[in-house]
């Protein structure tokens, strides 16, 4: 479709671009005593002592949240149901967990806001943490359980679902970073065992999903897609040898995932193996976009010689609170790649920015959106736009100090109040139309 562009300063959006905001349950719920985040709290391993248990009590504020989302003119949000509040216990199914998720969702569809669903978001119930989380390939059973009760729960409610969010950044800061539960420090070995789990896992769940809604008879198009975190790589060096450097941690962070949970191939370090039959296991490519990384030469074996890190040098204007540059031209260039490589719709599934004084984030949605329109008015089939975060929430290791949301949340009250970058965002969804002045 064509874009038509009015003045310099207003770019229009095309109709076929829903725009939302994203979530996950660990991040706002608050109070659930059976997840790892809550045991990795008590291990103090949560900046400055906080904890899972606190979140924004969203758990018992979907009420509000949801009127908040309809004050923002919200058209679809994107949210995870959480393994542990379904299956809190091995074997055991709590009927309060389902009958919370099918109310929040029915409150969902009555203010016509599409959902789409997550299925896995960093977490798990701590009886899979015990029997070792990812590493261990019984886990991937336990999820396809959960995944067979989700779907069948929701019935009708849900046609889209986004498996497993990020497997690229979970696996990293779980088996190379150790900030995740069951932290480990450069386990290669683990990170990868992990990583061919959760390929496994997705592609299974994707035939499971397809299997059951046709079955059952479920109502609507089912979608089922890959969520990976993209970036775009940059060499600081000319040396051409570190090309096979910056080719490496590509293909371990991007390549990897997609040829796994897209076509069902293993790929290196593993020999060059099928995990399923001939096919492609996505509906459609939700990529998750905040910034660039640089790669600069050093004497880490495990990343082949190359050190990943945000850009040096910035200003204040140009680099978030978490000091991650501001870099909406890798927008089109991580999409531009991944749709080239397999013409598949493309989900913005997050982009989103810390920035706790709220000086940045209206310009940085506009810059977001103006890439996504070009690309859009390029032929890219783009269908989604999620902004991260609907509310601030629990940054994982991070704890509650990054602000990403378009409403910000006071932890002591659990006062929610729109930031003014929420309202710019309201009116560029009402108004189908960026102002760039
Ligand atoms: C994750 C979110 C996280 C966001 C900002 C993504 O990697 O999916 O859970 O809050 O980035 O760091």
């Amino acid at each position: 479709m064509k874009v038509r562009w009015l003045r310099v300063s207003k770019v229009k959006i095309p109709k076929t671009l829903l725009m939302g905001a994203a979530t996950a349950a660990t991040q706002i719920e608050g109070g659930d005593y059976n997840n790892n985040w809550y045991q990795w709290s008590l291990e103090g391993k949560i900046a400055d002592g906080g904890s899972s248990i606190t979140a924004c009590d969203h758990w018992n504020r979907v009420a509000e949240d949801v009127c908040l989302m309809k004050e923002l003119s919200i058209e679809t949000y994107r949210m995870s149901i959480e393994w542990s509040r379904i299956y809190p216990k091995k074997g055991q199914v709590s009927e309060e967990g389902i009958n919370h998720y099918i109310d929040e969702i029915d409150l969902l569809l009555k203010h016509n806001i599409v959902p789409l669903i997550t299925l896995h978001h960093f977490s798990s119930p701590i009886w899979i943490q015990d029997i070792g989380g990812w590493k261990n390939k019984e886990t991937i059973g336990h999820f396809l359980n959960f995944v067979e009760t989700v779907v069948t729960f929701l019935g009708d409610r849900v046609c889209e679902y986004g498996v497993i969010n990020e497997p690229n950044v979970f696996a990293n800061d779980t088996y190379m970073d150790g900030k995740y539960p069951g932290g480990e420090n450069g386990n290669v070995f683990a990170f990868f065992k992990a990583s061919k789990h959760l390929i496994m896992a997705h592609v299974e769940s994707y035939q499971l999903i397809h299997k059951l809604r046709s079955e059952k008879g479920f109502k609507g198009e089912t979608k089922v897609g890959v969520l990976n975190h993209m970036t775009h790589f940059e060499l600081t060096t000319k040396n051409k040898l570190f090309n096979l450097t910056k080719k490496f941690i590509d293909h371990s962070f991007h390549e990897f995932y997609f040829k796994g949970m897209v076509e069902g191939i293993l790929t290196f370090p593993y020999v060059k193996r099928r995990v399923a039959k001939k096919g492609i296991y996505a509906d459609f490519i939700g990529v998750n976009y905040y910034t660039r990384n640089m790669i600069s030469p050093s004497f880490d074996i495990t990343t082949l010689f190359g050190e990943v890190h945000n850009t040096k040098g910035l200003t204040n204007e140009n680099k978030t609170d978490l000091d991650w540059e501001i870099y909406p031209k890798g927008l089109s260039k991580v999409i531009t790649r991944i749709y080239n490589q397999y013409h598949l719709p493309i989900y913005i599934t997050e982009n989103g920015i810390a920035d706790a004084k709220d000086t940045l984030r209206k310009d940085y949605i506009n810059k977001h959106l103006k890439e996504v329109v070009q690309l859009i008015d390029n032929g890219v089939d783009i269908q989604r736009y999620y902004y991260w975060s609907l509310l601030d929430n629990l940054e994982w290791n991070d704890g509650y100090g990054p602000r990403f949301g378009l409403i910000e949340v006071n932890y002591d009250t659990q006062v929610r109040t729109i930031r003014e970058s929420g309202y710019r965002y309201k009116k560029i969804i009402v108004n189908r139309e960026i102002d760039l002045d």
